[in-house]
């Protein structure tokens, strides 16, 4: 009795310890295994075991490992070890511990040993690792990303690491190429190099990176072989299986996007898609760091460069000036030369309060100081007065002035200081950058419901790379020409600021160096005297119409263009607070910049959509780029219309009349 309880408890703690003994016989071949040893092995109590039934039982894998290890025991090294064994297909992990045995002679019988189930052990080690080398993998990857100054560069080396880790055979990195609102392939690994070639464009929408870039959402995909999803496709066709695409976000703006796959397996588990997630995420931070770093450095080096220039256009009239008071000092200001030295001296003090004013104006506008003082003015006045106030510096660059009058009154609500400064500064530009005996022509003219001012010189030119960019700030084609009346490359940022304040636009053309320039600037007429004004159409004066952007000019410009035709006009300026300006205002006409900071305009757009005072609302989206792509891609995203800023009053028709 006493003995059965023994083996009872026996039985009992071999069961609980999930430990079963056996014993080899070598000598006949015969494997006794102990009823928890079955348990393990998942074999029905009782079949015959040998040390073939045993073998097979093991992991594939662990075979020839185990088999070697009894080997060496049998010569009396330790068996004590650990191995993987197949239960109904299953994996477990199992440790060996065994001793030889031998008969009262000496010869050897075989052995005796435990099998221990170290399943659970084994797999949280398991995961323990694969954590251990993830946390590795990632400060590599951030130490990486925080060291380099060329992060797209870098990108190719980090994916190369997490595809290692994440036995992942291909990655795609693209981003998004603002001046063409497409996507780009940065780099990308997995696929033969024509391929890659081919689909070096991607437009928003198309295939699965292009789709996830429009979305904003991270997209898995499975078994992608036999996915009928036709964004599938281009991978499929690479081999891949197994694919996983994460959109690259920083503060709400997308950057690009960054997707692994595998050609070997059918899909990735969460473990390794949240480690996807966390390099994107990684990369986006280093993306957005570097942009801002090279942003600061362009504007500190644009500051350096202006300061310079001050210096020098501040310092030019000063020679003069003194050389002025030296003369007026020996000859006495009666004297013969002190009348034409004293109007010298005039002019170029007249200069430095004008550079002076010049600064002033833009720290004015820059810190949104500026106010219009709107009336309603004739553009034939204010181009007298602009003529009158040039003649001067045109006569004396040698300048002779056409001036084409409109015979009809071209009626603008607007500043009339401003504007007068606006068409100044245009036929100064006309007299300093056209060479003496050269000629400029200011004429006016009604189109639609704009007024169009242009003033043409065949002067010095400009060269087509500068065209976009003669007005940025501090902007300057060549710094040594010209130099004789100075300025400081902000005349042009001026006329810019001033007309967008206006709802107005100003744009520059030039065949080229020699050939000399015309700037087109176009305003609203005032509605009344527009052809066509809001009387025309009835329905456009009613709109509720919202402004989600975060750039004052625009604002102000679009808010004008938009009043003009009667719309009842709100602004937000920025998408968080747009949305809930939808809430509360229940606008009619939505729109939305795509380079908000914070919440970017398509997030903004998808949250407008998703309201209920949102869903009938027309969505436009604003932004820097124009063209058939970018149109096609802002409507994938969502948006009913889509204008290129500035926007233009036959844009704002356009807009107003359309009918969702
Ligand atoms: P600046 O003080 O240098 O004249 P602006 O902002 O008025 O600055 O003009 C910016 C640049 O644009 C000028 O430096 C010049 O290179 C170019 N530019 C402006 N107007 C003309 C013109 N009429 N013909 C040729 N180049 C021009």
């Amino acid at each position: 009795m006493e003995s059965w309880r023994q083996w009872e408890n026996f039985a009992r703690a071999q069961e609980l310890g999930q430990i079963g003994w056996w014993r080899m016989d070598t000598t006949r071949n015969i494997l006794t295994w102990s009823a928890e040893n079955y348990r393990i092995f998942g074999q029905p109590v009782g079949a015959p075991q040998t040390y073939e039934t045993f073998l097979a039982a093991v992991h594939p894998d662990d075979r020839a490992y185990v088999h070697e290890k009894w080997i060496a025991a049998l010569r009396g090294e330790p068996y004590d070890l650990e191995h993987r064994v197949l239960v109904d297909g299953q994996e477990k992990w199992v440790r060996e511990k065994a001793c030889l045995e031998f008969d009262a002679a000496g010869a050897l019988l075989g052995g005796f040993g435990v099998t221990q189930d170290i399943t659970d052990r084994k797999h949280a080690e398991i995961a323990l690792q694969w954590t251990v080398r993830r946390n590795e993998l990632l400060t590599r990857i951030a130490a990486r990303l925080l060291q380099s100054s060329d992060v797209q560069g870098a990108v190719e080396e980090l994916c190369a690491d997490v595809m290692q880790f994440l036995d992942c055979q291909a990655f795609f990195n693209y981003l998004v190429a603002e001046e063409s609102g497409r996507l780009h392939l940065n780099a990308c690994a997995g696929i033969p190099e024509d391929r890659a070639r081919e689909i070096e464009w991607l437009d928003y929408g198309v295939a699965i990176c292009g789709a996830v870039a429009r979305d904003r959402e991270r997209i898995v995909a499975e078994n992608v072989c036999a996915s009928a999803d036709p964004r599938t496709g281009l991978i499929a066709s690479c081999g891949i299986k197994a694919y996983c695409c994460h959109p690259l976000m920083a503060q709400g703006r997308l950057m690009g996007t960054l997707s692994f796959g595998a050609k070997t397996r059918l899909a990735f588990n969460d473990d390794e898609i949240e480690v996807m997630q966390a390099v994107s995420q990684l990369v986006s931070m280093a993306m957005a760091r570097l942009r801002m770093e090279q942003a600061l450095l362009e504007a500190d080096r644009r500051k350096d460069e202006f300061l310079a220039t001050l210096a020098h256009e501040l310092r030019n009239p000063l020679a003069p000036i003194r050389t002025g008071l030296l003369v007026l000092k020996r000859t006495g200001a009666q004297g013969p030369n002190a009348v034409r030295v004293q109007e010298m001296m005039e002019r170029q003090v007249d200069h430095i309060v004008r550079l002076v004013d010049d600064l002033l104006e833009v720290s004015r506008i820059r810190s949104g100081k500026i106010e219009l003082k709107r009336e309603r003015l004739d553009l034939r006045d204010l181009m007298d007065q602009a003529i009158e106030a040039s003649q001067q510096f045109l006569d004396a660059n040698g300048v002779s002035l056409t001036v084409v009058r409109p015979e009809e009154p071209l009626m603008i609500d607007g500043d009339p200081v401003r504007l007068v400064q606006v068409i100044a500064n245009l036929l100064s530009n006309a007299a300093k950058y056209t060479p003496s005996g050269g000629h400029a022509e200011i004429a006016a003219r009604r189109v639609g419901s704009q007024a169009e001012l242009t003033v043409a010189d065949n002067g010095v030119g400009i060269p087509p790379d500068m065209l976009p960019h003669v007005f940025d700030l501090f902007a300057q084609v060549d710094r040594t020409l010209g130099r004789a009346q100075g300025g400081l490359g902000i005349g042009l940022a001026l006329v810019r600021k001033l007309l967008r304040l206006h709802g107005g636009q100003v744009e520059a053309r030039s065949d080229g160096p020699g050939k000399g320039s015309v700037f087109l600037v176009r305003l609203p007429l005032a509605s009344a005297f527009a052809q066509g004004g809001p009387q025309r159409e009835g329905g456009r004066s009613a709109r509720r119409v919202l402004i989600i952007e975060d750039d004052d000019d625009v604002v102000h410009g679009l808010s004008m263009l938009l009043r003009a035709q009667g719309a009842n006009v709100q602004t937000a300026y920025d998408g968080k607070r747009g949305v809930e300006a939808v809430q509360s205002f229940h606008p009619q006409v939505v729109f939305i910049d795509l380079g908000l900071e914070g919440m970017d305009g398509y997030e903004a757009a998808r949250r407008i959509r998703a309201l209920p005072e949102g869903r009938d609302a027309i969505i436009v989206a604003l932004t820097r780029w124009g063209g058939e792509t970018a149109r096609e891609h802002v409507k994938k995203a969502g948006f009913d219309l889509h204008i290129a800023k500035p926007a233009s009053m036959g844009d704002i028709e356009r807009v107003l009349d359309f009918r969702r």
